[in-house]
């Protein structure tokens, strides 16, 4: 789907010169260096959409075969040349699924040439076997990401609509363990998965992993919004992934639920006033495995257009995969030129844009609320994302002096049906404990200058 985000007369200047690589090219900052404003920590290729599967909340909507209009291998090439240009960011071949092309070992081959740090984002499906899993670790993929959507073969598969999905997938997991290559578990929390966390949980912790990614419905493509659990309910899953980290070995992330950010700064502030933390609080820090050991890292504030970008299997370019707003399209625009400068994207970037209660909230340069979420629901990317309980101290000032509407009427009056979903009041970060200026201070400038202090 291509959107024109700010129409005709956007200050975007569709011709101008690409920039020779600059000195990010020449030298490739740690991870937590990365300024956002200039270069993405993370950049998505959907490969293509063709998918043997059919999962019941495909962003992608997948379908069997291949697109004539996707990117052509050279087109690849020339888009990881200038996505080379940004520095090193985590490049992800994505899909649909990646295995239905048949140059996937040549454009994985390519990207680490270059010295892309290459990810790869495979179906569930018996495509991927151990030899080319074998294959693509020999040409320099970095990790293997694969979804498990439930802790039982019945489950899994009754999500992803394929019967062996599950066995495939815990079989792509094993031949990358025997191969020494990274592994990473995405799985969606929704309405229909989220009584599973705990099962889920059990059965990632026996499985090698590196990360588990977690994922939060965004209801586009073929999710719909009764699927998504409530503030509630995913503030539970926060506290139960932020203890649960503190116990296994792999890193534990929120994906399109940049408010697991704010809880742990919160738990971390809450933990020092006891006595229990030394260090300083910060969003990275979370739990023993947040330092990987496969070069592949984590990012401090990664959220839609921040950090993120995403080129679609016909080359147009989102702030995320489910936030299907077109800057242009890099066949005849310069990926670079376009993260850089268009409006859209410095919009996305600047926390004070926000409306709402994310736009009066102390954590919004951490976290933001997911854009994807907030579009999806109202048809506006700057407004507040609803699946978060924390309700700002300014926001509540604003309610009390009558200049914002109540929280839950803000949320009814923008998003049709959501009236039905009122009544969950805030409840634990209310009592969690208020950001210390210092350190909000602190985020906000190295948020600027692309330094990181935690
Ligand atoms: S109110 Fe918005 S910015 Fe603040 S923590 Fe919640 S989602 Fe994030």
């Amino acid at each position: 789907m291509t959107t024109s985000f700010f129409g005709a007369g956007s200050s975007f200047e569709r011709n101008r010169r690409p920039p020779p690589p600059g000195p990010a090219a020449a030298r490739a900052p740690s991870l937590s260096e990365v300024d956002f404003e200039r270069s993405p920590f993370l950049v998505i290729w959907e490969t293509t959409q063709a998918c043997d599967l059919a999962c019941v909340h495909c962003r992608a909507e997948a379908r069997p075969e291949r697109d004539r209009r996707e990117l052509s291998t050279v087109e690849a090439k020339a888009l990881m040349r200038r996505v080379r240009s940004f520095g090193r960011p985590l490049f992800v071949l994505t899909g649909g699924d990646p295995a239905k092309r048949p140059d996937l070992v040549e454009l994985v081959a390519y990207g680490a040439e270059l010295g892309l740090r290459m990810g790869l984002t495979p179906s569930g499906t018996p495509l991927v076997t151990p030899e080319l899993i074998a294959e693509l670790r020999s040409v320099g993929l970095s990790r293997l990401a694969v979804s498990l959507d439930g802790p039982t073969p019945a489950q899994h598969d009754g999500f992803r609509g394929v019967d062996g999905s599950y066995d495939w997938t815990l079989g792509m997991l094993k031949a990358a363990r025997e191969v020494g290559l990274s592994t990473q578990v995405n799985t969606t929390v929704s309405r229909r998965t989220i009584s599973d966390f705990e099962a889920m949980a059990k059965l990632v912790d026996g499985l090698g992993i590196s990360l588990w990614s977690i994922f939060f419905l965004v209801p586009t493509g073929r999710a719909r919004m009764e699927d998504l659990p409530s503030a509630d309910e995913v503030e539970r899953i926060f506290e139960r992934m932020y203890e649960l980290s503190a116990e296994v070995p792999f890193d534990i992330k929120s994906t399109a639920a940049p408010q697991y950010r704010r809880l742990i700064v919160q738990k971390q502030v809450e933990e020092r006033r006891e006595g229990s933390r030394s260090a300083a609080p910060s969003p990275m820090t979370a739990g023993v495995g947040f330092s990987l050991s496969d070069g592949v890292g984590r990012a401090r504030g990664v959220n839609d257009g921040n950090g993120f970008l995403f080129v679609s299997h016909r080359g147009d370019l989102y702030p995320s995969g489910f936030l299907p707003l077109a800057a242009g399209n890099v066949r005849d625009q310069d990926i670079v030129n376009l993260y850089r400068d268009h409006e859209m994207f410095r919009t996305l970037r600047d926390p004070h844009r926000l409306k709402g209660k994310c736009g009066s909230c102390e954590f919004r340069s951490i976290c933001g609320g997911s854009r994807a979420r907030a579009w999806a629901l109202t048809g506006d990317p700057l407004e507040s994302d609803p699946l978060c309980t924390h309700v700002p101290a300014r926001y509540r000032k604003r309610v009390e002096r009558g200049e914002a509407e109540g929280v839950q009427a803000y949320f009814a009056n923008r998003i049709p049906g959501w009236g039905h979903r009122a009544g969950s009041p805030p409840r634990k970060s209310a009592q969690l404990p208020v950001l210390p200026s210092a350190v909000l201070s602190r985020w906000d400038r190295s948020r600027r200058d692309g330094t990181d202090e935690s």
